[in-house]
């Protein structure tokens, strides 16, 4: 089922989500509207709290996007093991309809969370996957991808946001 995805500045999305203690047929059915969600809204990640869970889960697939690795992958209490290198990306969020913001981030990254079925899950990610899981990973602990910028930098993104927002209101 799709769902609604909320977007900034709703207070949900500020807010660190809760880990999920069981994974049962309620989380199972919650990750799938995640996916319905996420396919319907052509994005590559989505955190529980886009659609209004406050719960530790996250989804990804990258094979719309072209020249990068396919991932698809489901994570439940994900963490972030270790990072290196660094990546600078411009980056969209289903939560900021039309905004784009150049973000730097670890090139690198192993990860480890739960699986669907409940299963410890560790692997390492790299490029663009990477990019995407360190983008829900912050959306997880209360942070937006304007978070990850300074000064100047954010307030213009937020302006510009601001304009798009507005500019949607006049569409009938
Ligand atoms: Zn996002």
């Amino acid at each position: 089922m799709v769902r609604e995805i909320v977007t900034y500045p709703a207070e949900i999305l500020k807010k660190p989500t809760e880990k999920v203690d069981v994974v049962d047929r309620e989380i199972r059915s919650l990750i799938r509207d995640m996916f319905d969600t996420m396919y319907q809204a052509e994005g590559v990640g989505l955190a529980a709290n886009q659609i209004g869970v406050p719960l530790r889960i996250m989804v990804i697939d990258t094979t719309p996007k072209e020249e990068a690795p396919d991932l698809k992958l489901v994570l439940i209490n994900p963490e972030l093991v270790s990072s290196e290198g660094k990546i600078k990306y411009k980056e969209g969020c289903l939560s900021f309809p039309g905004l784009t913001v150049e973000v730097e981030r670890a090139m690198k990254v192993k990860v480890r969370g739960l699986s669907e079925e409940g299963e410890e899950v560790e692997l390492e990610l790299e490029g663009f996957p990477a990019i995407v899981f360190q983008h829900e990973l912050d959306h997880l602990d209360g942070i937006t991808f304007i978070d990850r910028l300074k000064g100047w930098r954010r307030r213009i993104a937020l302006e510009k946001y601001k304009k798009l927002l507005k500019e949607g209101e006049r569409v009938p």
